[in-house]
């Protein structure tokens, strides 16, 4: 069977601008996230802009929703994905559809204020490739997330070559050439603010505050944010790998000094040190092997995942009124 390219576009033709917003459950904010993305595109770039929803295998009326959207504003297209994948899995589909000169990332629940797009693209004017919103307050974010995501910031620099900028999230502005960079990247196991640091070229900051939810709830849930983190660290560190070795060098000296020391007892007092300390030794030595074994399994795992070479993401429709679009995608 002949493979079909995933969104043969060739005859939409290249906006200015792209905004791509990955939507899952989403049903109480997307009126009022189309409403204020096409306001503040308009404002910047008249009508050179398309919209690009991408849903993620959502349970409620976002795809609906979508559709209706996408009927009623020519520069709304709707992408269906044919399940969840995952923020930044449904991120990196939109990334692959969208066409525009610059493109915008923004979360649908409007806690990044699409209103910014003007200071964006006056950073880019000034020669910028990237830039990315900086979070100087986070508002309705409780105390544990904001403190989880600084540590977890902090543990990712220390452990990662490149340095990833504190505080930001997938809220920025990019070039063409970046996003280019971007989807040739084929790894599925994507972090993708961290992918776009490595990519270099100009990358500025624009610090702002982070507004609460304006409707629903975070699908960040501690497992995810976990999980995560573990896709940035494993993707861009192979320090944990290392750790064995420096572990193993550290228990090596502890036991060394445990056995110089009965020893020493044995010959002072005559007295053989009992059971429960060998048992702790025993026990030490073997959970530390233990997480040793599973850090390389984590690696080996994904490097299994990597090696199928699946694609990131399938899509099942996409929806826009200009027809051509719509039969080259299904
Ligand atoms: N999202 C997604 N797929 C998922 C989870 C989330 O596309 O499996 C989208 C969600 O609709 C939102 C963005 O990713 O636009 C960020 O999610 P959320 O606001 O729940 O995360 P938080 O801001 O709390 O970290
Ligand atoms: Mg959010």
């Amino acid at each position: 069977m002949k493979m079909e390219p995933i969104l043969p576009f060739a005859e939409r033709t290249c906006p200015r601008l792209s905004v791509v917003v990955p939507c899952f459950n989403e049903e109480a904010v997307l009126l009022m996230l189309e409403a204020r993305l096409a306001a503040a595109c308009r404002e910047q770039v008249g009508e050179d802009y398309e919209i690009v929803l991408v849903n993620d295998g959502s349970t409620d009326r976002t795809w609906p929703l979508i559709c209706v959207l996408a009927e009623r504003n020519p520069r709304v297209l709707g992408v269906d994905l044919s399940r969840n994948h995952g923020h930044q899995l449904a991120v990196t589909a939109g990334l692959q559809v969208c066409r525009g000169d610059l493109i915008m990332m923004i979360d649908a629940d409007l806690q990044d204020p699409p209103e910014l797009l003007g200071a964006m693209i006056a950073k880019i004017d000034a020669g910028a490739d990237v830039v990315y919103g900086q979070r100087v307050a986070r508002h309705g974010e409780s105390r544990f997330k904001r403190g989880t995501a600084s540590l977890f910031y902090k543990l990712l620099n220390r452990l990662s070559e490149q340095d990833i900028p504190v505080d930001t999230g997938d809220f920025r502005l990019m070039t063409r050439r970046v996003v280019d960079q971007l989807n040739a990247m084929p790894e599925r196991y994507r972090f993708i603010r961290g992918m776009v640091s490595w990519i270099g070229f100009e990358q500025v900051a624009l610090p702002y505050e982070r507004a609460p939810r304006a409707a629903g709830e975070t699908h960040y849930p501690l497992r995810r944010m976990v999980r995560l983190a573990l896709d940035a660290i494993t993707s861009f560190s192979t320090v944990p790998l290392r750790m064995a070795s420096h572990l193993g060098m550290l228990t090596g000296l502890a036991g060394f000094a445990m056995l110089s020391w009965a020893i020493w007892r044995w010959f002072e007092e005559g007295t053989i040190i009992g059971w429960t300390s060998t048992i702790a030794v025993m026990l030490i030595m073997g959970s530390i092997q233990l997480i040793i074994l599973g850090v390389f399994g984590d690696y080996l795992g994904r490097l299994y995942i990597e090696s199928k070479g699946r694609p990131l993401f399938i899509v099942r429709e996409v929806r826009s009124q200009s027809r051509a679009a719509q039969r080259g995608a299904i």
